[in-house]
């Protein structure tokens, strides 16, 4: 996953830019870039690393004029190096363009493979690299047809932003999969993939950007054009797990919908226990909704430090515990002889779950009820989520039973497809592939 943000006709766009990306980090936290324009050259810095790493006050200085654009990358399509950091710059025979995407081109090897027979010369592995030059090698007078004309050859998901020297473009493919809002700045305009960025940089939230639409920003002034039919699959896990609670998305709060699935959860696995205990930060307000609806009382059993980051230290056989103790922490205290109802928003692959419950058991906890605030992940996401493969995935080989064995609780049980619908008011729009195998768009790569 990752973040993408734009600003137009807003004095110090990158230092805004750098603001709304630092609220953005928790959608990928592998690289970080921002492109602004000063309406004659496009400057550009991204480097490894998290935000607050990648940039300082003498490279923001070097990010001058009104309209800029941001980028946290999570690794999805390329590999793990700078090279694969975003913004994508380009010189071609327009001028010069940087782009910045969320999500994963499903045709992007076909496409790739016609360009480099064609002549093109790639510069990294990223899928995004595709659209720079299906708009360099476009016949077409104007960027903007250029622009769509791309468009047209590539599938999959994408929320992306482009960025011209004097103009800025904001697009969302048809299905919608990753989320991109419109806001209001002073005289100008911010685009971000969720709407906290906006609540850090004070803008207002205006709509959020239409399936299949496209935006431009030309003069100060904004205007759209509705490039495809849209037929909505909103992506379900952004809800789920992958954006921050205080973002509304899709049009809903994320946090009030994980309070929904956490009481559709108490609804159809209820348990006779002494407390709720969520998995933080992941499990939070889902197990706040399980609480209220089965009147069991809510306690922060488990403690998560914050300031894991990487370690380069591998933990040796011996101690292999200690990982994930780094991070997550029982108060033995509190759980100690309790029935524990736990809640998480998903098991991938089944490792952390298995930790826990351990953990849990170790610290004296007499019964623990895991429960996930949704369906088993049946499936990888080929849309923009970095989900391993469908072996690694254990829902795709074991039942719940078999899992419930292997993490070593005592009872485990799913928030149903239907209970999540119920969560999101039955709302049919959304994408649930990862967990119902329903793939909206085929991938060809
Ligand atoms: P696992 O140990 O593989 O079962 O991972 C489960 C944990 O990973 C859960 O606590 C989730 O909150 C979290 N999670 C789910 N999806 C992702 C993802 N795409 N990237 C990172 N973490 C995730």
């Amino acid at each position: 996953m990752c973040s993408v943000i734009g600003l137009y006709n807003v004095p110090e766009a990158a230092k805004y830019a750098y603001f709304g990306l630092f609220s953005l980090q928790h959608r990928g936290q592998e690289a970080a870039g921002i492109a602004s324009s000063d309406k004659e050259r496009i400057h550009i810095v991204k480097g490894r690393g998290l935000v607050t790493q990648v940039f300082n006050e003498d490279k923001l200085s070097k990010l001058t004029g009104s309209s800029a654009v941001g980028h946290t990358r999570y690794s999805t399509a390329g590999e793990d190096s700078v090279l694969d950091a975003q913004p994508i710059f380009a010189r071609y025979d327009l001028g010069q363009i940087a782009v910045v995407h969320n999500g994963n081109l499903t045709n992007a090897k076909e496409v790739r493979k016609k360009l480099i027979k064609e002549g093109a010369i790639f510069q990294t592995f990223m899928d995004t690299e595709n659209l720079i030059h299906l708009i360099a090698r476009s016949q077409k007078e104007h960027l903007y047809d250029r622009i769509i004309e791309a468009l047209q050859q590539i599938e999959g998901a994408y929320s992306l932003i482009i960025l011209s020297r004097k103009k800025m473009f904001a697009v969302r493919d048809p299905h919608g999969f990753r989320p991109l809002s419109l806001g209001k700045l002073g005289d100008g305009w911010v685009v971000a993939s969720e709407t906290c960025a906006f609540d850090l940089i004070g803008a207002e939230f205006v709509r959020d950007i239409r399936p299949g639409e496209m935006v431009v920003f030309e003069e100060g002034e904004l205007r759209s054009i509705q490039v495809f039919e849209p037929t909505p699959h909103k992506c379900i896990f952004e809800y789920i797990y992958f954006a921050r609670p205080d973002s509304n998305i899709f049009g809903k709060s994320v946090y009030e919908l994980r309070k929904a699935m956490g009481r559709e959860l108490a609804k159809e696995y209820p348990v006779d226990a002494d407390m709720v205990v969520p998995v933080p930060d992941s499990g939070v307000a889902a197990a706040i909704g399980y609480a209220e609806e089965s009147g069991i009382p809510f306690e922060l059993g488990i403690i998560r430090n914050h300031y894991v980051g990487r370690t380069f230290i591998e933990p040796t056989q011996a101690i292999r515990d200690l990982k994930v103790k780094m991070k997550l922490n029982p108060i033995k205290n509190v759980i100690k002889g309790k029935r524990l109802v736990v809640i998480d928003d998903s098991i991938v692959r089944g490792t952390t779950s298995k930790k826990i419950v351990n953990i849990l058991k170790e610290f004296g906890a007499k019964e623990v009820h895991m429960r996930i605030s949704a369906p088993p992940t049946t499936g990888p996401c080929y849309y923009g989520v970095d989900t391993p493969t469908k072996e690694e995935l254990i829902s795709s080989r074991y039942s719940v039973e078999e899992t419930r064995k292997y993490i070593g609780a005592d009872t485990l049980a799913y928030l149903s497809i239907d209970g999540l619908l119920r969560s999101v008011g039955n709302d049919l729009s959304y994408c649930m592939a990862c967990f119902d195998g329903n793939y909206p768009v085929p991938l060809k790569n």
